[in-house]
């Protein structure tokens, strides 16, 4: 148990490793090496660190379900041979991969910690020196009895350490760049690193790692706003192939009353497409019965995701989609915490299909 802690790093790609075009001067990803070269101190760390990278490393704006497969896949292929996993990845669709990945990797017992940074590791200012080395550190953490201090996928940038699948981008600017609106931070980063460790994912399972790789991505979104038609809407309703639809809706949950708009609804609920509703605002969550707007919804088979964020709603049904389920089981499933992304009791991981 005194051995050194040994780390996967999985290089994406993002800002942390680009560098300068020198025609466009836009940034590009480049390579792991490269990255490490910028990072002397990680070997002032007594680590046995590995990595893999992504070939070739991406913007993180071109991630998709085939990405979040590939990650999960070398965790679940190394599991057994490291004490924890850091990815490194672009910071514009990071809470979506946490969140995918929070499900995927049912049964996680390791810490999986994600990071990048918002300037490029060669620039003087960078912040991604400090995140790469802090993430490295809590992927290495222990309580004293031996066993990892965190046991879930989480954002570690600049102060925060984050629950992957409550955390939004927040800021294209600040070094702050991650925030989780309705859960607290699992530790605050200063001097030292203070793990909150009620805030922390309880394990209360001993059972193995058991990785779900398949995701359904026949679903969508629609933003509700004034000035929303008829007809616009029920083009949206209507795409074909559609299984699940995340309805971004206002307040606690509430939409308009209008006749047409709840009809239109209520038919795609009745064609057996699963609505769920989640709440446009940052903070807080769906009340579906403190006004009439959200009322109506629920009573027409409207699903509420409670305070889910926006990316956990939408990987989750992908996720539940992708397990085989028929849209009434989905429907059931959604409003249930599957890996702590919404208020309300663990669940156990859902059987196979
Ligand atoms: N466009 C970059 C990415 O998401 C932004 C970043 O890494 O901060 O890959």
């Amino acid at each position: 148990m005194n051995q050194r802690p040994r780390i996967l790093i999985i290089y994406t790609g993002g800002t942390i490793g680009m560098i300068e075009d020198s025609e466009t001067k836009a940034l590009k990803p480049f390579d792991f090496s490269h990255l490490m070269e910028n990072v002397p101190k990680v070997k002032m760390l007594d680590y046995e660190i590995d990595n893999i990278q992504f070939d070739p490393p991406i913007d993180s704006s071109d991630m998709d379900p085939s990405h979040w497969q590939q990650i999960a896949r070398s965790i679940a292929e190394n599991y057994d041979d490291y004490d924890g996993f850091v990815v490194l990845h672009g910071t514009d669709t990071m809470a979506y991969t946490a969140s995918a990945l929070s499900f995927m990797l049912c049964n996680l017992s390791k810490p999986v910690i994600i990071t990048g940074s918002q300037l490029p590791i060669g620039e003087v200012r960078t912040d991604g020196e400090e995140n790469l080395i802090t993430a490295l550190q809590i992927a290495a953490a222990r309580n004293s009895d031996g066993t990892p201090t965190v046991r879930e996928v989480a954002i570690l940038f600049e102060n925060y350490l984050w629950r992957g699948n409550r955390s939004t981008k927040r800021s294209a600017d600040n070094f702050n760049a991650f925030k989780s609106n309705n859960y607290p931070e699992l530790a605050k980063i200063g001097l030292g690193i203070h793990f909150y460790h009620d805030a922390l994912y309880p394990l209360h399972h001993k059972a193995p790692l058991e990785p779900r790789y398949d995701l359904d991505t026949n679903v969508m979104a629609i933003d509700l706003f004034p000035g929303l038609n008829h007809e616009v809407l029920r083009h949206m309703l209507n795409t074909p192939h559609v299984k699940g639809i995340v309805l971004r809706t206002y307040g606690a949950g509430n939409g308009p009353t209008w006749k047409w708009f709840i009809d239109a609804i209520r038919e795609t609920v009745k064609r057996g497409v699963v609505v769920l509703n989640v709440t446009q605002c940052v903070n807080g969550g769906v009340h579906a019965n403190r006004y009439m707007g959200g009322d109506l919804l629920a009573g027409i088979g409207v699903v509420s995701g409670h305070d889910m964020t926006f990316e956990a709603a939408i990987t989750k049904m992908m996720f539940l989609f992708g397990l085989g389920l028929d849209a009434a089981e989905v429907a059931r499933r959604l409003p249930l915490p599957l890996a702590g992304e919404l208020t309300l009791n663990p669940h156990t991981c859902p059987p196979h299909s």
